[in-house]
C-alpha cells in the first residue's frame, strides 16, 4: 500500500504535533517550546520538548525525536501508515489509494521533481559500481566495509568530478534543468553555464517514509580550498528538512 507523497504532506500540514502529543503527555509551555515528562523513558524532571514552530519533538534524556508522524509510531508501537492513516483521521482528509495511477502527461509538479531525483540517484549509482570510473569512489566505501549489496540497497553513488557530466546527462535525459536547479541537482554561474553541484562527492540518497528519493547528501572525497566536506540538497517542494529522517523507510 502507498499513500501519494502529497497527500502525507497534506496531511503533515494540516496536523499541529502540540496538539496530538498533548493527547497523551501534559504539556506546558516554556519560551517558544513546550516541555513535559518523556513517555519514552522515566524522568521526574521534564527533558521532553516539542517545538511548535518546528513541528518536532526532542528528548534531552532519551535522545527520540521526530515529527508527528514518528511519534505516533514510537508512542503507539505503529507502523509509518498506521500513523498517517490516524492523524489523516484527526485531520479528516480522506485517503484515496487510487490517487497514485495518474497518468504520466497528467504527472503533477511533485511527480515530475520524484522522477528527476529517481533518474539521477540511479546515474550516480551507475557511476559507483561501473568498473573504471567508480573504483576510486568504491574504494572508500570498500576501506569501510561496505558491501556491495548494501551499496545497492542504500541506493549510494558517486557524482563524476568532471563539472559538466551530470547536466550532460540531464540534457540527455530530457530533465527539466530548471526542476534540476530547484533540486539543487545542478547549480549556475554567474554567467549563465549550469555546473553539477555535486560533483566529486560521494552519494547518500535521502529517502521520503514512502522510500522515493527526496534529496542527496554527498561527501567530498578528496577536500579541497573552499569546499565543504558535505552538501546537502536544499528544501524543495519534495523536501522538508525537519520531517524526512535518513534511513527511516528502511525502518
Ligand atoms: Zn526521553
Amino acid at each position: 500500500m502507498r499513500i501519494p507523497e502529497n497527500k502525507i504532506e497534506e496531511i503533515r500540514l494540516a496536523t499541529n504535533i502540540v496538539d496530538v502529543i498533548s493527547e497523551v503527555v501534559q504539556l506546558r509551555k516554556r519560551g517558544r517550546n513546550y516541555i513535559g515528562l518523556c513517555p519514552f523513558h522515566n524522568e521526574k524532571t521534564p527533558s521532553f520538548t516539542v517545538s511548535e514552530d518546528k513541528q518536532i519533538f526532542h528528548c534531552f534524556g532519551c535522545h527520540t525525536g521526530g515529527n508527528a508522524f514518528k511519534f505516533l509510531m514510537d508512542y503507539g508501537k505503529i507502523s509509518f501508515i498506521e500513523s498517517v492513516q490516524e492523524l489523516a483521521e484527526k485531520a479528516g482528509i480522506h485517503l484515496d489509494y487510487e490517487e497514485d495511477t495518474s497518468k504520466p502527461e497528467e504527472q503533477s509538479e511533485q511527480e515530475i521533481l520524484y522522477d528527476i531525483n529517481h533518474t539521477s540517484g540511479r546515474y550516480f549509482s551507475d557511476n559507483l559500481l561501473n568498473p573504471g570510473e567508480g573504483d576510486y569512489a568504491r574504494s572508500y566505501f570498500e576501506n569501510r566495509k561496505i558491501k556491495i549489496k548494501t551499496m545497492r540497497e542504500f541506493g549510494l553513488g558517486y557524482a563524476l568530478p568532471e563539472r559538466s557530466s551530470f547536466v550532460e546527462f540531464a540534457r540527455s535525459k530530457n530533465i527539466d534543468l530548471e526542476k534540476a536547479l530547484h533540486l539543487g541537482l545542478i547549480g549556475r554561474y554567474n554567467d549563465g553555464r549550469l555546473y553539477d553541484k555535486f560533483a566529486g562527492r560521494i552519494i547518500f540518497p535521502i529517502f521520503s517514509p514512502n522510500g522515493r528519493v527526496v534529496a542527496f547528501a554527498g561527501r567530498i572525497l578528496e577536500k579541497k580550498e573552499g569546499t565543504a566536506k558535505y552538501l546537502n540538497s536544499p528544501e524543495s517542494q519534495i523536501y522538508f528538512k525537519s520531517w524526512v529522517l535518513y534511513g527511516l523507510s528502511y525502518a
